[in-house]
């Protein structure tokens, strides 16, 4: 069978309306290109973060942006690493910007210090919630930081964790202490340790000191991500790019060092230094979730008194249990909704 044959050929009047239509074609692509919200390379908006998360109020002034919802207020400020959730103050890796005259902060905070504290359920669930292993910092030789009236800071560290070791275990946890006694433990090997007894999350206890008599207040420590300097750091170093073995337990990292700065701060009342990034031995190996703690400097006349003071222990090992179990009540509720999840 012979198919009809078609004539392609137009005609001048159809050739015109056909470079018309192109040319429409041309200014409603351009147009939608222009309009189309391209996500800027290496950065999320903070308009966008606050939509994704049901943010229903967004305040923009000319330094912060404050984004609120009914659980949670944000404040981020432009140009600084420094964010308060709900009061309780952060570090971004990196500070904040704005691009394309829009406030920004990298994917990398986004994706990894910002979401996770926000929908914790989402990225807990493979977690565990039973073994906790606490590390009183120093011992034996290595006396930590020393007070004005030779109050140690690797006595006061042990006495935090036997405390905590109580109320934990009251709470229904098997809690390990990587030294019971004034002994001396290679960082190494407290991570060792923590992997045998096969940890579902480790806390390191260590109490502060600093040149300035004047410096106080609490701070908690999460691992730094790869590629982005220690909270403390001057300036960027080869080894910052390096990933260590606690980075595959970053979401975990970050809820935890949160639940136990927010706690630590709401249950002691002192200053709060914020949740902070290092690269600390324990940290970088442990086999679990971990954060740090420095529960106070040792080093201001104040706060030396409180760490002497048995109440202001008990306070500080009340919070601490709070944090702790507030972080694993969360992986109880993740590891239910995987479950349910086909
Ligand atoms: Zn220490």
């Amino acid at each position: 069978m012979q198919m009809a044959k078609h004539s392609y050929k137009l005609g001048a009047a159809q050739f015109c309306t056909f470079l018309a239509c192109l040319a429409t074609l041309s200014i409603i692509t351009l147009a939608c290109a222009k309009e189309a919200p391209k996500k800027p390379k290496g950065f999320t908006y903070i308009q966008q973060l606050a939509k994704t998360n049901g943010f229903g109020q967004i305040e923009v002034g000319v330094e912060a942006i404050t984004l609120r919802s009914i659980w949670t207020t944000i404040a981020f400020t432009l140009d600084s690493r420094r964010v308060t959730m709900n009061g309780t103050t952060i570090w971004l890796n990196a500070p904040t910007r704005m691009v394309n005259g829009k406030w920004a902060l990298t994917d990398i905070d986004a994706d990894k210090t910002i979401t996770p504290l926000l929908r914790p359920l989402d990225c807990l669930g493979h977690y565990g919630y039973k073994t906790i292993v606490l590390d009183p910092g120093h011992g034996g030789k290595d006396s930590g930081g020393v007070g004005p009236d030779t109050l140690l800071e690797k006595e006061t560290a042990l006495d935090i964790a036997r405390k905590l070791r109580i109320s934990l275990a009251g709470l229904g946890y098997k809690v390990h202490l990587t030294r019971e006694t004034d002994i001396s433990i290679e960082l190494q090997d407290r991570c060792e340790l923590a992997r045998a007894w096969k940890a579902d999350l480790f806390i390191s206890i260590h109490c502060n000191s600093s040149s300035s008599p004047h410096a106080n207040g609490i701070e908690s420590f999460a691992l730094s991500l790869p590629g982005y300097p220690s909270t403390n750091a001057r300036g960027q170093k080869a080894s910052d790019e390096v990933e260590n073995p606690g980075n595959k337990n970053d979401l975990g990292n970050i809820v935890l060092g949160h639940e136990i700065q927010r706690s630590l701060i709401k249950t002691s009342g002192r200053v709060d230094r914020g949740l902070r990034r290092a690269r600390f031995v324990v940290l970088k190996n442990a086999p679990c979730p971990a954060a740090l703690v420095e529960c106070g400097f040792l080093s201001n006349q104040e706060e030396s008194k409180l760490l002497r003071d048995e109440a202001y222990l008990a306070r500080i090992s009340k919070a601490l249990t709070y944090g702790i179990d507030n972080y694993m009540s969360k992986v109880r509720k993740a590891r239910l909704i995987a479950a349910d999840t086909p």
